[in-house]
């Protein structure tokens, strides 16, 4: 398939080209366009031919379900049932933006969307670009991640090119992520609403809207623990990870900086090659192997908007091992680790 690459200027599309992008997911294709989270890959979420699609482009397992993507608040209706007043709240306050709410489902909502399960993830996007697209394709699109299944998420439209060119009809550049992070994901479709996916919307964010708030069991995992199920099936799969083995190394500066020196220089000598992720903060400390700067401590968007793309570019340049630094912290601190012990399979080394 030739896959067609468009550019937005601006994050507005041209009328031509936003025509262009509506009528392929009207007509049961897939689009990958930029959102302020990630990319997403995009297809018509009530069309189950054009959902199954998705799956196949990205080698993503059928259970996993797909979030919604929708353009405007009434849209919540049409596709949930039972809605509890705490989802209007949530969303009046942070939609457009980075939350995805998880109803129960009406049926107009095939379960090849929703991976079998009989709720729906929703989320109403704030970027420019993906909101016109939605509401000019008919408006419930289908967008997960626009990444092979398991790689790290794309933040930019080269990192969608790496991954899907060929296999989907468009690919809309918008330039760079400004987030980086996926999306919080709050269940309410149970009596206690539930984070399923940390994110850069917090906990105590959320419950300063709602009331009390609890985190899904694996959100906080920082080991394997084998017999956890998380609540949002896509949780469980191997995920974000780089080609190259990564280990997250914890503890005071000094001691971080240093065991990642010593093992640096050991793999180095026995002809490995080695990524470091570091920070602006700390650059400086490492001697040896390829040293990549994610962003800065005193920033923490900065750590999370570099994390995928500093995976991606050591996948570029297939470097064997991999170390970073550990990133602590309530609230956005908590998810980027989340990512970054997934990425790493939780090998996550104390340093005392
Ligand atoms: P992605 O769009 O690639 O960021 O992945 C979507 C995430 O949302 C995955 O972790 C899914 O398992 C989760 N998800 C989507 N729909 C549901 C649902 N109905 N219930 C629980 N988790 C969901
Ligand atoms: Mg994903």
């Amino acid at each position: 398939m030739n896959t067609i690459i468009i550019k937005s200027k601006d994050d507005v599309l041209s009328e031509e080209d936003l025509k262009e992008a509506a009528d392929i997911l009207k007509c049961g294709g897939l689009v990958a366009f930029p959102t302020e989270t990630v990319y997403g890959l995009g297809a018509d979420g009530l069309n189950p031919k054009a959902s199954i699609k998705i799956y196949e482009a990205k080698g993503r397992p059928s259970d996993n379900p797909l979030i919604i993507h929708i353009a405007s608040l009434s849209q919540m209706d049409v596709i949930a049932r039972d809605i509890p007043d705490e989802a209007y709240k949530l969303a009046r306050v942070f939609w457009p933006g980075p939350l995805t709410i998880i109803l129960n489902k009406k049926e107009i909502v095939p379960t090849e969307t929703t991976g079998g399960l009989d709720t729906v993830a929703i989320r109403l996007p704030a970027s420019k670009i993906a909101r016109d697209l939605i509401e000019a394709s008919g408006g419930y699109i289908a967008a997960p991640s626009a990444n092979t299944s398991g790689r790290p998420s794309p933040t930019s439209a080269r990192h969608v090119i790496e991954d899907l060119s060929g296999k989907i009809d468009m690919i809309i550049d918008g330039g760079k992520s400004t987030l980086g992070l996926e999306s919080t994901i709050i269940d309410l479709s149970s009596s206690i609403p539930t984070i399923l996916r940390p994110g850069s919307i917090t906990k105590s964010m959320l419950e300063n809207v709602i009331g009390q708030v609890e985190y899904d069991g694996v959100v906080l995992q920082r080991d394997m623990g084998e017999d956890m199920v998380p609540k949002a099936p896509g949780m469980k799969y191997r995920h974000y990870a780089p080609e190259g083995s990564l280990a997250i190394y914890e503890g005071s500066t000094e001691k971080v900086t240093k065991a990642i020196n010593d093992k640096a220089k050991e793999l180095i000598n026995a002809g490995k090659s080695v990524g470091i992720i570091a920070t602006e903060e700390t650059k400086h400390f490492y001697k040896y192997g390829i040293i990549k700067v994610i962003g800065s401590r005193s920033d923490e968007d900065s750590i999370a908007a570099g994390l995928y793309g500093v995976l991606r570019d050591f996948d570029d340049i297939h470097v064997e091992y991999i170390f970073s630094e550990s990133f602590e912290g309530d609230d956005l601190g908590q998810a980027i680790m989340n990512r970054l012990l997934k990425a790493a399979g939780y090998n996550l080394i104390l340093v005392e």
